[in-house]
């Protein structure tokens, strides 16, 4: 007798793995009194993964009943989210929470809590359980939606550290969330890398790559949409794997597609790894004016070889051809980077190679680091060979390199009138406004009716090194 066989539907399996997968947050009624009459206070160090953790944090202490204020001295609950990305980060936390010390003297009642990237590495869970007893509780970035139940064991008296070393692999679904600013929201789009860059701690302390359903992610931009935001900025460690883990071949072109559909004025990603790059995403950003033209693409080094020993998957020609077909396809678009000087065995001419791929893009800006071993990660192994005093000295270079042109960029905007969404008063000049433009170049300007969260046209009248200046017209 003939058998019917059927194909798979990869539409249906990948439903079938995300249901699997997705797991709904639930705060329990005792939980949700527990804050009522107290205060939070939340610190936040590293890059936007955190700041949008944190706002989740925020959001669980409100459903809890807490108020926010602003400082660990008003506080009964301070948490610290933390980064482990590189080693001057963590010395600066744990300066931090060393000098909460008196504090908890003081006021013992106080909570102090550890969370983040930091709190996933082993050797760093062992030293602050040891040597700083005024940190309550400590827990990682696999359990964070464990978060309540773990406070209400530090408040009803228990040290509470909890790390898990793997997560479930399961992504949470519907936490709360506290946004710091109605306008401009964070979407995670997936967690975890799986790039296993050698330098790279993350993939270590954030585990494998999870993507959420794009149903969900959608579903949370046209929320933030209902409720006044311009600007989404989609977010994973690496947004171009997006989808893989589910089987997807084009997860974040279609992602991407959807999302700008959607019709929110401005959508933004971070960060893009040049290696999973496709033309389809390329396509998506060409044919959607409100995907922004700027992209943050790092490329760590110049020099082909450290590239290999880095283990990034692309040479520095490839990384070009990628840059080159952007600035054909988009045009205006800028562009950022990550650049890391002193990586185990480069030598003079190598880094003359990041200096000459630094001249052919004219990065608008770049964040440069000093290499740095993290623990635990492929690279400490490495013989760490390159005197710290060069390594300075390549890094001012490559700083003055950078500068010149991005302070170049930045003159070339003069005369030009640039679209800006208004953060408000500048930080460092409160008679000034300030904000973004399409570009993500850094503006202030002057205003009389502009208020945070308006798109504005402005004229730039200067420019500065790091910064525009201008007029609303
Ligand atoms: S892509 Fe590389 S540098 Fe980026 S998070 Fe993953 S391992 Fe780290």
């Amino acid at each position: 007798m003939k058998k019917n066989y059927q194909l798979p539907d990869p539409k249906a399996e990948r439903n079938r793995r995300n249901e699997a997968r997705r797991v709904d947050f639930c705060l329990e009624d005792d939980l949700r009194t527990l804050g009522i009459g107290k205060t939070y206070y939340i610190r936040t160090y590293g890059c936007q993964a955190n700041v949008r953790d944190s706002e989740t944090l925020a959001g669980m202490l409100e459903m809890m009943g807490f108020n926010p204020v602003a400082s660990p001295e008003e506080a009964d609950i301070s948490l610290f989210n933390t980064c482990a990305v590189r080693k001057a980060a963590e010395d600066h936390v744990l300066g931090e929470i060393g000098s909460l010390k008196p504090l908890k003297q003081a006021h013992p009642e106080k909570i102090f809590g550890i969370c983040g990237c930091m709190a996933q590495e082993e050797s760093m869970v062992a030293l602050v359980s040891e040597r700083y007893p005024q940190v309550d509780l400590l827990f990682g970035t696999h359990n964070m939606e464990q978060f309540p139940h773990l406070l209400s064991r530090v408040m009803a008296g228990e040290r509470t550290i909890q790390v898990e070393s793997e997560g479930s692999g399961s992504v949470v679904e519907g936490m709360p969330v506290e946004r710091s600013r109605h306008y401009k929201a964070f979407v995670n789009i997936m967690y975890g890398c799986d790039k296993f860059c050698t330098y790279c701690i993350v993939p270590y302390t954030r585990g494998k790559e999870r993507s959420r359903r794009s149903e969900d992610v959608i579903r949370e931009i046209l929320a933030v949409k209902a409720q006044g935001a311009k600007e989404v900025t989609l977010l994973g460690q690496n947004v171009n794997a997006y989808g893989k883990d589910l089987g997807m071949e084009d997860g974040f072109s279609e992602l991407l597609r959807e999302a700008a559909d959607t019709g929110i004025e401005r959508i933004r990603f971070y960060t893009s790894h040049p290696r999973d790059y496709r033309e389809s995403t390329i396509d998506v950003m060409v044919e959607h004016p409100n995907v922004m033209p700027a992209l943050h693409l790092p490329v760590q080094s110049g020099s082909d070889e450290i590239l290999k020993r880095m283990n990034r998957g692309y040479t520095s020609s490839q990384f070009l051809t990628l840059y080159e077909r952007m600035k054909e396809k988009i045009p205006g678009i800028t562009f950022t980077t990550d650049l890391i000087v002193g990586f185990p065995s480069e030598t003079d001419a190598q880094f003359e190679e990041t200096l000459s791929l630094v001249d052919h893009c004219q990065f608008d800006s770049a964040f440069t680091f000093v290499y740095s071993p993290r623990e635990g990660t492929p690279a400490a192994s490495f013989e760490d060979n390159v005197p710290l005093a060069v390594k300075k000295q390549r890094l001012a270079q490559l700083n003055e390199r950078v500068g010149n042109y991005a302070r170049r960029n930045n003159e070339a905007e003069v005369g030009q009138i640039r679209k800006v969404l208004c953060d408000g008063a500048s930080k460092k000049d409160p008679s000034v406004l300030c904000g973004y433009s399409e570009e993500n170049r850094l503006v202030n300007f002057h205003s009389d009716t502009a208020r945070e969260g308006d798109v504005v046209n402005v004229k730039i009248t200067e420019a500065r090194s790091f910064s525009l200046l201008g007029e609303a017209v």
